[in-house]
C-alpha cells in the first residue's frame, strides 16, 4: 500500500482543528488543513469572542445607568447597537492573524478552502485533490438547531450566525430558547436597550443547572426587564422584516401572542457531519451522531472525532482538550485512559453561573450519597466592598468530604470555579481546601469558606465538649 501523503489531516479550521494541526506541524508532523468557509470556527465569528464582547459593553450600559450603586451619579447610556457591534468586529479582527492561513502556513500546515468528503477508509477529496493521511481528523463543529415552528420558513430570523452583522436597533428581541446563549444574549440585548422576551418549552431557564442557581440568574434578568415565557409550545410564528410574532400555547391551553421587531433562535446545537463522505469512510452514525469508542475514534481507526462535531459537551476548552488527546493517540500512539472528565463551564450572564462536576440535582437523580455546603456572597468582605453580593457558591461532596461538584453563582464565578476545577481534578477532599491561604480581601476567599463548612459541620456540640476535656479548654459548654 502506498505511503499516505499526510501523517494528520484535519477537516474543520475551528477551535478544535486549529489546535490539532499547529499542535501537529510543531510535532513534526506533515498536516493538511480542510476548511469550508474560513478559519476560527464558531468560537472567534459567530460564538464565544463576539458574545462576551457584546456581555461587555452591555454590563458597562448597566453600570452607567446603576452608577448610584458606586455613590455616583447614573449617567444615561443610549447605546448605538452598530458602534457596539462594530466594536465586536475589531476585537474579532484583533485575534483573526492567530486563526489566519498565512500562520498556519508558515508553521508547515497545507491550508487548503473547500468542501470536501471521504471518498475511501483512508481518503478524503476536495476540490479534486484526494488526500491521504496516516490520521483524519473531523473537526467541523456545530450549528444551530433550527426548531420546527408551523410559519418559520417564511418569517426572517437570526441566529449566532447572523446577529452579530447586525448594524440596525433592535426595539423589540423575541429569543427562542433561555439556554446559556439565549439567557446571555437576553441580557446583552436588555442592557442594551431592546424590549426582550425569551420563550422556551422548558419549564425553567438553564435546564442543566440546579433550579436554585439558575433562579439567581433568572430573578436578576427579570428584575432587568426580560420577560420569560417558559413551560410554553411555540404554536405558530410569522412576519415580515422587523415585525415578528410568536404564538404561544401555556399549560393552561391557551394562546397568547408576542411580537417584536427581531426574532433570534438559540435552541440548541446540530453537529456538522453531513456531506462528508461518512458511509465511504467506513464511519458509522447512530441518531446524528458520530459513533465513537469512549475516547474519540470512530468506527474507522485511522479517523477521529473532536470538539462540537463529537457531539458531547460543546465548548472551546473541550474542543482543545480533545485536539490534545488525539495529538498523543495519532502521533505518539498513546492511548486515552482517562475514564471521566473534569470540566467546567459557565453562563457568562451577570452573575456567571459556572459549573464544575456533580451538581446536587445529579447527585440525587443518580442515587450517589452526598452532601451539600453553601457559602453566600454577601458574607464575603470583597464582595461587599464591590457591592457585588449576589449568589453563592455551592459544594457537592461525598460523606467523607470528597468533592464531587461545584458551582458558583455570583461576580467572576467563570474565574472562581478554577479552583474547584483543579480540586475536583486532583481527587482532593473538602478540608484540604480550608488549609489553603486564599489572598484577602479576594473573591476567592467564597471557595475557602464554603468548603470551611463541611470542617464546620464537624463541630458538633459533642465533639465541642470532647475537645475542651481533652485540652482542659474552658469555653463555654456545647
Ligand atoms: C453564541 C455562542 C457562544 C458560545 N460561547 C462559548 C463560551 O463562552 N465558552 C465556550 O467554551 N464555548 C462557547 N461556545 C461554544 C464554542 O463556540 C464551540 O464549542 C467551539 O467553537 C467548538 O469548536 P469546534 O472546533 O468543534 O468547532 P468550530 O470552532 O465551530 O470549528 C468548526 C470548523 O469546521 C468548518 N467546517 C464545517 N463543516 C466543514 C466541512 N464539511 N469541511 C470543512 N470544514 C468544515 C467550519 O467552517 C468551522 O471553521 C459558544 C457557542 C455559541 C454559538
Amino acid at each position: 500500500m502506498a505511503k499516505p501523503e499526510f501523517d494528520l489531516a484535519v477537516i474543520g479550521g475551528g477551535a478544535g482543528g486549529l489546535v490539532v494541526a499547529a499542535g501537529g506541524a510543531a510535532l513534526g508532523a506533515k498536516v493538511a488543513l480542510v476548511e469550508k468557509h474560513r478559519l476560527g470556527g464558531d468560537c472567534l465569528w459567530y460564538g464565544c469572542v463576539p458574545s462576551k464582547t457584546l456581555l461587555k459593553s452591555a454590563r458597562i450600559a448597566h453600570e452607567m445607568r446603576h452608577a448610584d450603586r458606586w455613590a455616583l451619579d447614573p449617567a444615561p447610556a443610549q447605546p448605538d447597537l452598530a458602534r457596539v457591534m462594530e466594536r465586536v468586529a475589531g476585537v474579532i479582527r484583533g485575534i483573526e492573524p492567530n486563526d489566519s492561513p498565512e500562520r498556519f502556513r508558515g508553521l508547515g500546515v497545507d491550508v487548503m478552502f473547500g468542501d470536501g468528503r471521504f471518498v475511501g477508509s483512508d481518503a478524503f477529496e476536495v476540490d479534486g485533490r484526494r488526500l491521504t493521511a496516516k490520521t483524519f481528523v473531523i473537526a467541523t463543529g456545530s450549528r444551530p438547531a433550527i426548531p420546527k415552528i408551523p410559519g418559520l420558513e417564511a418569517t426572517p430570523y437570526l441566529t449566532n450566525e447572523t446577529l452579530f452583522d447586525l448594524r440596525e436597533p433592535v426595539p423589540a428581541l423575541l429569543i427562542v430558547g433561555a439556554g446559556p446563549i439565549g439567557c446571555e444574549m437576553a441580557q446583552a440585548f436588555r442592557r442594551l436597550g431592546s424590549d426582550v422576551t425569551v420563550v422556551d418549552v422548558a419549564p425553567r431557564i438553564l435546564p442543566r443547572e440546579d433550579t436554585d442557581l439558575a433562579a439567581v440568574v433568572l430573578r436578576t434578568l427579570e428584575a432587568e426587564g426580560v420577560r420569560f415565557v417558559l413551560g410554553a409550545s411555540i404554536e405558530a410564528c410569522a412576519g415580515r422584516d422587523k415585525t415578528v410574532r410568536l404564538t404561544m400555547r401555556g399549560s393552561n391551553g391557551a394562546t397568547t401572542e408576542f411580537s417584536g421587531s427581531h426574532l433570534l433562535l438559540a435552541a440548541g446545537r446540530a453537529a456538522n457531519i453531513e456531506g462528508l463522505g461518512l458511509d465511504a469512510a467506513g464511519v458509522t452514525v447512530d441518531h446524528g451522531r458520530i459513533v465513537s469508542d469512549g475516547g474519540l475514534r470512530t468506527t474507522n481507526p485511522r479517523i477521529y472525532v473532536i470538539g462540537d462535531a463529537a457531539g458531547g459537551y460543546q465548548f472551546t476548552h473541550v474542543a482543545e482538550h480533545h485536539a490534545g488527546v488525539v495529538l498523543r493517540e495519532a502521533l505518539f500512539r498513546m492511548r486515552w485512559v482517562k475514564p471521566s472528565l473534569v470540566v467546567p463551564w459557565c453562563t457568562f450572564t451577570d452573575p456567571e453561573l459556572a459549573r464544575v462536576g456533580l451538581s446536587e440535582a445529579e447527585a440525587i437523580e443518580r442515587g450517589v450519597a452526598h452532601r451539600v455546603y453553601r457559602f453566600a456572597f454577601d458574607d464575603i468582605d470583597r464582595a461587599r466592598a464591590e457591592s457585588e453580593t449576589k449568589g453563592q457558591a455551592k459544594i457537592v461532596t461525598d460523606p467523607k468530604g470528597k468533592l464531587l461538584g461545584a458551582a458558583i453563582v455570583g461576580s467572576h464565578g467563570g474565574e472562581l470555579i478554577a479552583e474547584y476545577v483543579m480540586a475536583i481534578s486532583k481527587g482532593m477532599n473538602a478540608k484540604e481546601l480550608t488549609g489553603i491561604i486564599h489572598a484577602y480581601p479576594t473573591l476567592a476567599q467564597i471557595n475557602r469558606r464554603v468548603a470551611d463548612q463541611r470542617l464546620k459541620e464537624g463541630l458538633t456540640p459533642g465533639a465541642k465538649s470532647w475537645i475542651q476535656r481533652i485540652f482542659g479548654l474552658q469555653g463555654t459548654r456545647g
